[in-house]
């Protein structure tokens, strides 16, 4: 490159950095070391971005659009097919139902089940493809207007619908918490509903505050572009 910098170099070291930090709050926290995974939020970059990073040992990634992951995830996973362990793709971002379809054949687990309609249509699609994907439950802890997501309080009911009219294998709880507030309280509200609904996972923490999140019991974090660099 014309600067000197080997593609990728940055991200690989930013990389390295995240993943020393979570092992820090790991051992600050009590949690057990390695407990936490790592997804990789790889939206807005592009191949030459995303390969050396896969390249430095990273495996678990998570995009928000379905259309863009299409543009190049089939590609990536062409050129590191045979890896161990095998690539794993997570949409965190909103889902719409005429993307259900897209989505089940993409990706490996589905962070965004926030509504009836969805919960059905990725049911019908996962029978349809015989691809059972986990998928996780958006709570909408801070009641955002603007913010995908179920209530509070309608989560307990929401996940156990989830899985007695739709067979869903709801394995965990996702939650983007109000910019500018403190997460700590919405990662602790996120951990009692998980616990309440049965469900195993915690997807929460980003750039900013996965350290905390990991405080709060998160079991991934989803990092962007404190590895990527900005957007
Ligand atoms: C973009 C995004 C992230 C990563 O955000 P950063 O602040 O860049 O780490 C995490 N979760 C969701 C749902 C996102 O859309």
């Amino acid at each position: 490159m014309a600067n000197g910098v080997e593609e990728g170099e940055e991200q690989v070291r930013a990389l390295a950095g995240v993943r020393a930090k979570i092992h820090a709050a790991e051992l600050e926290f009590g949690r057990k070391p390695g407990s936490t995974t790592l997804i990789a939020v790889s939206k807005t970059y592009d191949g030459t971005a995303i390969g050396p990073v896969i390249e430095a040992g990273q495996h678990v990634f998570g995009e928000n659009r379905v259309q863009e992951a299409q543009a190049k995830w089939p590609a990536l996973r062409k050129s590191f097919a045979g890896m161990k362990p095998c690539l794993e793709l997570h949409l965190i971002g909103p889902l719409q139902s005429n993307k259900a379809a897209d989505a089940v054949a993409l990706f490996d687990v589905i962070q965004t089940v926030d509504r009836e309609k969805i919960a059905a249509e990725l049911a019908r699609e996962m029978k349809q493809q015989k691809r059972f994907l986990p998928v996780y439950v958006q709570v909408n802890t801070g009641l955002e207007a603007q913010k995908a997501g179920v209530a509070p309080a309608e989560t307990v009911a929401f996940v156990a619908r989830c899985r007695a009219v739709h067979g869903l294998d709801v394995e965990g709880l996702m939650c983007i918490p109000p910019a500018g507030q403190n997460p700590g309280p919405h990662f602790a509200l996120l951990r009692k509903l998980a616990r309440e609904a049965g469900a195993e996972k915690l997807s929460m923490g980003m750039s900013g505050d996965y350290e905390t999140a990991i405080q709060f019991g998160a079991t991934s974090v989803r990092v962007g572009s404190a590895i990527f660099g900005a957007r």
